[in-house]
C-alpha cells in the first residue's frame, strides 16, 4: 500500500498506453468496450491508479479517462496521472494550451499527478528557456495538478543534478525492472537511489520491459515455472519492482483483460519477495546473460559496401533482443522507424559484399533473411 495520496492505495497503476484496439484499427481506433471492461475489473479489485499522456494512443488514450472513468466513477475514486509532451514545446504559451487540452479531452478539473513528459539530458536547455518549471509549479499553486514530478529517460548522474536544483519535484518515473536494474544504459537502480536518497517517490513504468518479461526465453521461464508453477513470468517482474521502498505505484500498460485479471490478481494481496525468490531472480538474470546471441560487435565493417545501405548492426541487435524475449513486438516498431527511409532487410540482393568484411564471420545474409520475416 502507498500513502502518497494521504490515503492508502494499492500500488499497481493501469497504463493506458496499450489498449487494445478494434481489429484492423490503428492506435486511435480504441476499442472502447473492452477497455470499459478491463478499467471495471481494475476498480471492483480495489485499484485507483490511472496513467495517461497527451501521445498515448494518438490522443485518444486521454478520452479512454473521460468515457471509462470519469463519467462512470465519482471523482475521489481514482488518481490520474498526465504529462506535459515537451516535445509540442515551442514557446510559453504552449503549455497552457496543451493543458487546457488535456482537461478536456479527460473531462477532469485537476490532475493528481502532473508531471514533465520525458526529459532528458537533451530538454533541460528548452525548460530553461521557456519557463517549463515555473508553469509546473503554478498548476500546484492553482489547484490544478495535487502533486507534480517527471518522468524520465536518461542516465543517473544528470537526474542527482535535476533534482537538487528542482526541490519541489515530488515524484519521479523511472524505467524500472530486474534486467534494467544494474544495466549500464537504462541504470535503473542508479536513478531509483537518486530520489530516494533525496526522500523523493518513485513510480515505475515498464516493469515488465514492454511485455518482454512476461514471455521471455523458455530458459528464463523454466526459471521461475519450477519454482512455482502457479505464479505467472510476468508476476515476478512486477513484484520486483513493487518490493522497492518509496515506490508510489508500479505501472502496467495493459493491453486485455487477462493482464488485469493476472496483475490484479499479483497485487491484491501483495507479498514482497523472500530471500530465496530474489535468488531466484538473481539467477534469471545470469541466464539472460547466457541466452546465445549473434556475435556481432557493432564495427560496422559490413556497411561500408552495402549497396543498400542496410544498417547490419542494429538489425542483428534487434534479432537478439528478439531471442532472448522470444517477441517481435517490441522490435517492429523500432525497426519500422529505422528502415522507414529504406535499408529494410528485405531489399538485400544477396551480393556477401558485407560478409567478406566481416571479422566475426557472421552469416549476415541468413540472419537478415530471419529479420525480414520477423520484422516486416
Ligand atoms: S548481401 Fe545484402 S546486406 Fe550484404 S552487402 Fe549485399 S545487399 Fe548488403
Ligand atoms: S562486420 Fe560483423 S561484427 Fe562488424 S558490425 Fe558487421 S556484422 Fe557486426
Amino acid at each position: 500500500m502507498s500513502d502518497f495520496f494521504g490515503k492508502n492505495i494499492k500500488e499497481l497503476g493501469f497504463g493506458l498506453m496499450r489498449l487494445p484496439v478494434v481489429p484492423g484499427g490503428e492506435q486511435k481506433d480504441i476499442d472502447f468496450e473492452q477497455v470499459q471492461k478491463m478499467v471495471d475489473l481494475f476498480i471492483e479489485r480495489g485499484f485507483s491508479y490511472f496513467d495517461t499522456a497527451y501521445l498515448y494512443h494518438n490522443g485518444y488514450s486521454e478520452t479512454v479517462v473521460k468515457r471509462c472513468l470519469v463519467d462512470k466513477y465519482p471523482r475521489g475514486s481514482f488518481q490520474v496521472v498526465d504529462k506535459m509532451p515537451l516535445w509540442n514545446i515551442k514557446g510559453k504559451e504552449d503549455y497552457e494550451k496543451i493543458f487546457r487540452t488535456q482537461l478536456e479531452r479527460t473531462g477532469l478539473e485537476y490532475f493528481d499527478v502532473y508531471y514533465l513528459h520525458g526529459i532528458g539530458v537533451g530538454s533541460l536547455d528548452l525548460l530553461d528557456k521557456t519557463g517549463g518549471w515555473e508553469y509546473l509549479r503554478s498548476l500546484k499553486d492553482r489547484g490544478l495538478a495535487k502533486h507534480i514530478g517527471f518522468s524520465y529517460h536518461s542516465p543517473a548522474e544528470p537526474l542527482n543534478r535535476i533534482l537538487d536544483s528542482h526541490p519541489e519535484v515530488e515524484l519521479v518515473q523511472l524505467q524500472i525492472n530486474y534486467v534494467d536494474w544494474d544495466s549500464e544504459s537504462v541504470q535503473s537502480r542508479l536513478c531509483y537511489e537518486a530520489c530516494r536518497s533525496r526522500g523523493v517517490r518513485v513510480a515505475v513504468m515498464e516493469p515488465v520491459k514492454g511485455g518482454s518479461l512476461a514471455n521471455p526465453h523458455p530458459n528464463i521461464q523454466k526459471i521461475f515455472k519450477d519454482y512455482n508453477p502457479e505464479a505467472s513470468v510476468a508476476s515476478w517482474a512486477i513484484r520486483f519492482a513493487a518490493s522497492l521502498e518509496g515506490v508510489v505505484s508500479v505501472l502496467s500498460g495493459m493491453s486485455s483483460l487477462e493482464q488485469v485479471d493476472d496483475n490484479t490478481k499479483t497485487m491484491s494481496d501483495f507479498k514482497p519477495l523472500t530471500e530465496a525468490e530474489r535468488a531466484k531472480i538473481a539467477e534469471a538474470v545470469s541466464a539472460f546473460a547466457k541466452i546465445p546471441t549473434i556475435p556481432c560487435t557493432s564495427c560496422k565493417y559490413c556497411m561500408d559496401e552495402c549497396p543498400k545501405k542496410i544498417n547490419i548492426p542494429s538489425i542483428l541487435g534487434m534479432l537478439n533482443e528478439y531471442e532472448k524475449y522470444q517477441s517481435a513486438a517490441n522490435q517492429k516498431f523500432g525497426y519500422s522507424m529505422m528502415t522507414a527511409m529504406g535499408g529494410k532487410a528485405s531489399s538485400c540482393v544477396g551480393c556477401r559484399l558485407c560478409e567478406k568484411h566481416c571479422p566475426q564471420n557472421i552469416p549476415i545474409t541468413s540472419h537478415l533473411k530471419k529479420a525480414a520475416k520477423l520484422f516486416e
